[in-house]
This record gives structure tokens, sequence and C-alpha cells, in this order.
């Protein structure tokens, strides 16, 4: 028998492909690398993923979610976290795509390491059963974690798992979770979660500030994760680098019909406009980046486009902070 089992990378994932595989049963552990990851986890999570599956010894599959999970996000149908984490609809997404790939793994059903109160919003009792009718898993979907406090999957009822291998793990305590563990000698887990942007509270203000103005694309989101934003109009916007290595990776990411601003004879940021600018806004963008150059005189700033980056030149004096705080996300 073969079951898909969901895996973030985080513990409790680690666990539940391991207490499936107790069961005889063999994983196919599927990781999604959705567009709102922290960079470090963009970048290495495809790598981590394959190395712990190895070690686990199961297969693993990366499925890329884009355009369908920014969709989700900006119409969540079971509305948003703390912050803009649409956690319910994000999970329904996720084991529908897990769904998809049943068939083609012959798998009979997917667990995952959901556990019993341990997030508010999305893993209590009524939230869970959400999640699994909506995904319209019917029964097919086991968190063996926590499968014993919940109603009786089919994979029970059926005597696919045994229950002496099914767990009662409930809140927001690990202390199990690291006891079996150690007892299942599992040891690297390499991230306990908490990579997502959308629950990151200042992301996020940068993130509603794209979806209030309608100007979200998945290319715009690796832009949300560098420097220092600034909302001038509605249709014009600034982003500043905050560091040799985020002025570079504007640089690359920036796009016909961007305009850059940077200090001419002195070291200090890049910044790359956003939308139609005329002279005013040249102006303003001009002294933001001077704020950032020099404090107390005049600095001369390059403006142009992607092809031609100093086609003109703007003397100003930086932004005082008071004024700053007008446009700042
Ligand atoms: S924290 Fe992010 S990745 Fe995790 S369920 Fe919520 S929205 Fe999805």
């Amino acid at each position: 028998m073969r079951a898909i089992v969901l895996i973030s990378g985080g513990l409790d994932s680690l666990l539940a492909i391991k207490a499936i595989q107790k069961q005889g049963i063999e994983v196919l552990a599927i990781n999604f690398l959705i567009p709102f990851l922290k960079d470090d986890l963009a970048n290495n999570s495809i790598f981590f993923v394959k190395k712990i599956t190895e070690q686990l010894g199961c297969k693993c599959k990366v499925i890329t979610l884009a355009e369908d999970y920014l969709d989700m996000v900006k119409n969540p149908k079971y509305g948003y976290g703390k912050n803009f984490n649409p956690c319910i609809d994000c999970k329904i997404l996720m084991l529908k795509k897990a769904k998809n790939v049943m068939s083609e793994f012959k798998a009979s059903f997917i667990a995952t390491g959901e556990v019993l109160g341990q997030r508010p919003m999305s893993q209590h009792k009524q939230a869970l059963k959400r999640i699994e009718e909506a995904s319209s898993l019917n029964g097919l979907l086991l968190r063996p974690l926590s499968a014993l406090l919940l109603a009786p999957t089919i994979p029970q009822k059926k005597g696919w798992v045994k229950k002496e291998l099914l767990f009662d793990i409930h809140g927001r305590g690990r202390r199990r979770q690291i006891s079996l563990a150690k007892e299942w000698g599992v040891e690297d887990y390499p991230w306990p979660g908490g990579g997502c942007l959308l629950t990151d509270s200042n992301f996020c203000k940068r993130l509603k500030d794209l979806l209030k103005y309608d100007q979200l694309s998945i290319e715009d989101i690796t832009l949300l994760k560098l420097g220092r934003h600034f909302r001038i109009t509605s249709k014009f916007k600034l982003i500043v680098g905050r560091d040799k290595e985020e002025n570079e990776k504007l640089i690359s990411l920036a796009k016909k019909g961007d305009v850059f601003f940077e200090p001419k004879k002195m070291s200090g940021p890049t910044g790359i406009s956003k939308g139609p600018v005329g002279q005013r806004l040249k102006d303003i963008a001009a002294r933001i980046i001077a704020r950032y150059t020099c404090l107390d005189k005049k600095v001369e700033i390059v403006c142009g486009t992607v092809s031609k980056r100093n086609q003109e030149l703007i003397l100003v004096k930086g932004m005082n902070d008071q004024q700053l705080k007008k446009w700042i996300i």
C-alpha cells in the first residue's frame, strides 16, 4: 500500500512520514514551494527536502505553486489569520494538488503532520474537518499524530493502519514530538516552520499595499522581500536597496519601464521606481535616495532607464525623516 504525506520540513511532517512508514506503507512525500517563502528557505528548500526524504527512505516530489496560489491569497474563502496568512485555504489548495497525484502514485490516502490545537486558525477540530471536506478527500485524509482524537478515517475503518501506531498528540507543546523523534531516530529537521512570509507583519504591509492598488504579480513578490518600499502615488512606488547585495539584486530584477535612481559620485543606495514618473515624482525619489546617501548636504542623484541609468542629473538635499514617514510602507 502507498500513501502521500505532505512535508513542510518541520518536525511534525517528518514524524507523519515516519508514522506512516511504521505502518508498513510506502510514502511519497510532497513538498509545496509557495511564492511567499523567506529567501533562505526558497533557495534551499528543495535541497533540504531531498536530503531529508533520502534519509527517511521515501520518494519526494516538489510542486511549485504560483498563479493559483496568488489568486487564493487575494481572495481566500476562509479568510486570513493574524496577518495575511490564509492558512485554511492554503492547506485546502495543497491537499487538492496532492489529491491530483494520488492515482499517478497509486496512493490510497493522504497524511499530514497537522496536530490538533497546535495553531489557532487552522488546526482546531472544526478547521481540520473543513479542510478535509473542502479538499474533497472524504475520509481519505489521515493526521497520524492526532488521529486518536479525531473522527476515524477510511484508513482506520478499513484496517489499513493500526491503532497502536497512531497518536493523540494535541496542543502547542513539542515534548511528545521531540521524544518520538528521539525514539525513531529523526535527528535532522532543519527548520521548525515559520518560513512563510504571510505571517510576517512587515512583509504583509507591503503585500497589502500592492493588493490595494491591484499591482501584485509573481515577479513582484521577489521585490517585496527586498529593500525599503515607498508608496508615493497610487501608480508610483520606489524601492531602495539597504546594502550592496540588495542594490545588485534590484538592478538584476529591474524591468523595461522601471527608472533607476543612484547617487552619482558617492556610495549609497540604488532605487528603482515602478509606474509613470514626471519631474515632481523624480524629485521626491531623488530626495529619498539622497536621505540614505548623505544627511547634511546636497547630493547629485542620477536617474535613467534600465538601458541607460545616467540620463538625468538631479541635485537635491535628503528628505527629512518626518517627510519620509509619509511615504514609507
Ligand atoms: S503559514 Fe503560510 S504556508 Fe503555512 S498554512 Fe499558513 S499560509 Fe500556508
